[in-house]
């Protein structure tokens, strides 16, 4: 797998967990970097510099997902100073479990504006330049096995996650044409600040491959699609989840 010189992936929430670890795939499979947090930290900065050890490069950007003008206004600023890129990761999400009703409203919009909105906020300002550009381009978004089956606890998150699968395939097919790919990636239990530890017997009840997912088995599923071995893959979910589903 290998990228052009000027092929350029934004990654959210790519200061840590999943989003950085595939800031740092995508770097060692040979494309550039925009690397966004919310703010600047020296997470972000350890990030950038595990980026360009590998050669490539990486410049930062910074937004609250959720501010919509603000997260126009800067990747607008963003692309007019250095061109449209290749392709985008949606990955900045959060949960806020709770059974049903002990959910609070805090609960819902929270998850709601993080994880849907975000994809909104973060796309639409993206897709006429990435049309503009004329060139073959890719969108992965990060979903998870609880929007495809939904989960105890999470009917907020599992509303949130489901539609991103429902908007990535139909933007799949909006911008099919003209040769960007739209694909989500659905993790299971990957170990990360988002998730518990599952004890012994709890991993093997749940998931049959007997392990938690690592960033890492995320990050190769999302540089595969984002490779050009994957041009003709598009509206699809992949799932990364040891078989849970
Ligand atoms: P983490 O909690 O480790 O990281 C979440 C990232 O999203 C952080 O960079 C965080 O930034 C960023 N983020 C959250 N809210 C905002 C916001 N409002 N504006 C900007 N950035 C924001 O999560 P994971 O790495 O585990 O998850 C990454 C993605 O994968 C999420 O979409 C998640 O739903 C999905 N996923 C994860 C699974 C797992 O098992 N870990 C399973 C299925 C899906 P900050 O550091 O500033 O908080």
């Amino acid at each position: 797998m290998s990228a052009s010189d000027t092929d350029t992936i934004l990654v959210t929430g790519a200061n840590r967990g999943l989003g950085a670890a595939i800031a740092k795939r995508l770097a060692q499979d040979g494309f550039d970097l925009v690397l966004h947090c919310r703010r600047p930290g020296s997470d972000i900065d350890a990030v950038r510099e595990a980026v360009e050890a590998t050669g490539r490069r990486a410049r930062l950007v910074h937004f609250d997902v959720t501010e919509r003008e603000r997260v126009r206004e800067t990747l607008e600023a963003d692309i007019a100073e250095h061109g449209c890129y290749f392709g985008v990761v949606c990955n900045a999400g959060i949960t806020a479990d709770n059974a049903f009703p002990a959910l609070t409203d805090h609960d819902w919009d929270s998850v709601m504006r993080t994880n849907l909105d975000g994809f909104y906020n973060v796309l639409h300002p993206l897709a006429m330049p990435l049309v503009r550009r004329r060139r073959p381009g890719r969108i992965v978004t990060l979903s998870s096995l609880s929007g495809m089956i939904g989960n105890r606890g999470q009917v907020n998150y599992s509303a949130a996650k489901a539609g991103i699968i429902g908007a990535s395939k139909a933007l799949a097919v909006e911008l099919a044409k003209r040769r960007i790919t739209v694909n989500c990636v659905a993790p299971g239990w990957i170990d990360t600040d988002m998730t518990e530890s599952l004890s012994a017997e709890e991993l093997r009840r749940l998931i049959p491959m007997q392990r938690a997912g690592t960033p890492d088995d995320v990050a190769a599923a999302v540089s595969f699609l984002c490779s050009k071995d994957a041009a003709y893959i598009t509206r699809q979910v992949i799932a990364v989840n040891g078989g849970m589903f």
